[in-house]
């Protein structure tokens, strides 16, 4: 079959959950048996989110071929069950950046370089490069952002003659708009989704599709009049009504029929969508019985966004377990300030110290993970997590009170925490840290074993600095294990305290792959332990 390409673009408003859509799509059609991947274009002009603020941008989400990417990347794999690659995420940035190292090379041979043809022609490019890695019956591109933004222009107008290119018949418009309800009139209205449209069409894409996002459900009459206004069928008008969470929605969109009026418009050849095990997950997210509470100590604690592959993976833990993970955020720079460590960790169930970068709020963390390991908490540390447990038990067990990384002190005396020497020298930020998948063994009769079930693991990476080795004997001595390994640069992946019940701290992000169906098996057993230690 040849491939078929579905692009979806947004209206009316942002954050209207697009991301979702294109997720809960990929999860349809691989359901029916159809090969999905799905790719996000992103207009803003950072070649990619590594370098970005996790506050104002959420979480850099990793990929097993070290891409950093939008967070969208990490729901269409939780939903789609599929490892995406860095071709399935592309930003203005890296387009232009492309086109004008090409530019450079000479390679337009003296023609003036524009954005039509010469960036409309990279992004067609960037399109087919998701088939790079495998070719798959589908490819569903999102465009980032809402229609009419002046930085979108030149990824609308790709898309537009990308159909004439590769033909009619392999390419499916899908448009997401917002149906606001007036509380007062008690009305919906579609004249924003009327505009939404027109504007679409002014720059020659007419939607095959709309998703009205609404609020309360929408009618068949509504469903009418858009279908008048916008040239389109009424069976081609699905509402995505607001869902209890994420993952209802494909089953809601399935309700609607969308993944059939997908199938007629392309002509695919396929089963029925088999959604057995997804309908499963979501009766026990329905049917939660009750809560685990985990304290997260960050530093983003007030944008859940930065945290959200963790948040998801917590969740999937949960599920396992038929609990409901109640989250507490801690914000590591009050703990700084010694505040009553009792009074702050009450009620919690499970500590975990998360990633991030710079010297704000360390001192907390070390706190937070001393009072971890003496009041035998179950403590997940995730990269400086980890980081931050292996300066603790340094500072506090081995006595070397002024441990430290050398990221945030590069004179200390002690640096447990240090910088490989083939790493030195590195002087720019973008894209310069162990990125992506490493392989890793871990040691037989270690919890980290017992939970893997298995010798030999892969996990995604996304830092700079690791575990100083010259200290492995004293920390071993004193019940400081490493119980993961890269063994060919022999670089400890996980340490664990043996005499406690959970303690383990992690140089890679685990959060990347877990799935609602299928928890990572150290979020599953931490969350396990939690549970254990909320009943004693
Ligand atoms: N800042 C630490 C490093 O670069 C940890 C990074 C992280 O947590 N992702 O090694």
């Amino acid at each position: 079959m040849k491939t078929k390409f579905i692009f979806i673009t947004g209206g009316v408003l942002s954050s209207l959950g697009k991301g979702i859509c294109a997720a809960s799509l990929g999860r349809l059609l691989k359901s029916r048996g159809l090969s999905v991947t799905i790719q996000k274009f992103d207009p803003y002009l950072n070649i990619d989110p590594g370098t970005m603020n996790p506050f104002q941008h959420g979480e850099v989400f990793v990929t097993d071929d070290g891409g950093e990417t939008d967070l969208d990347l990490g729901h269409y794999e939780r939903f789609i069950d599929e490892s995406l690659s860095k071709y399935n995420n592309f930003t203005s940035g890296k387009i232009y950046g492309s086109v004008i190292e090409k530019e450079r090379r000479g390679d337009y041979l003296g023609n003036t370089v524009q954005v039509i043809p010469h960036v409309t022609d990279e992004i067609k490019d960037s399109i087919k490069k998701t088939l790079i890695t495998k070719t798959t019956d589908i490819v569903i591109t999102e465009i980032g952002g809402t229609v009419g933004d002046i930085e979108s222009l030149p990824f609308l107008e790709a898309i537009r003659q990308f159909k004439k290119d590769i033909g009619k018949e392999n390419v499916l418009y899908i448009h997401v708009t917002y149906v606001p309800y007036l509380k007062t009139s008690d009305e919906l209205k579609t004249k924003p989704t009327q505009h939404s449209v027109k504007e679409l069409r002014s720059i020659g894409i007419q939607p095959d599709i709309i998703i009205c996002r609404s609020e309360i459900k929408i009618n068949d009459s509504i469903k009418a009049k858009i279908s008048l206004f916008c040239d389109i069928e009424k069976e081609a008008i699905i509402n995505a009504v607001d869902a209890k969470h994420l993952y209802e929605v494909p089953l809601s969109l399935k309700d609607e029929k969308f993944d059939e009026i997908v199938v007629s418009k392309l002509g695919l050849k396929c089963g029925k969508a088999r959604l057995s095990s997804w309908i499963k997950i979501v009766n026990t997210i329905n049917s939660l019985q009750e809560n685990v509470t985990i304290g997260i100590v960050g530093k983003y604690t007030n944008l859940k966004d930065a945290y959200l592959s963790i948040i998801e993976s917590l969740n999937h833990g949960g599920y396992y377990f038929r609990s409901n993970v109640e989250i507490r955020w801690i914000n590591s720079e009050i703990l700084e300030e010694n505040a009553g460590m009792n009074e702050v960790f009450k009620d919690i169930n499970g500590i975990l110290v998360p990633g991030g970068f710079g010297i704000r709020g360390i001192n907390g963390k070390v706190s937070a993970i001393k009072y971890a390991r003496e009041n035998k908490i179950p403590f997940f540390g995730i990269c400086l997590g980890m980081q931050c447990a292996v300066i603790e038990f340094c500072r506090n067990v081995l006595d070397l009170k002024d441990s430290n990384s050398s990221e945030f002190d590069p004179d200390t005396k002690n640096p447990v925490i240090d910088i490989i020497p083939e790493q030195k020298n590195i002087g720019n930020l973008g894209g310069t840290m162990r990125l992506g998948k490493y392989p890793c063994r871990l040691i037989k009769n270690t919890k980290s074993f017992s939970a893997y079930g298995t010798e030999l693991i892969s996990e995604r990476h996304r830092h700079r600095y690791e575990l100083n080795n010259s200290y492995l004997k004293q920390l071993k001595n004193r019940g400081m294990i490493v119980s993961g390994i890269y063994e060919e640069k022999n670089l400890a992946e996980i340490i664990e305290i043996k005499e406690h019940p959970w303690f383990i701290g992690v140089q890679f992000h685990p959060e990347f792959k877990s799935r609602p169906d299928k928890p990572h098996p150290l979020f599953k057993s931490f969350i396990g332990a939690a549970i254990k230690n909320r009943s004693l």
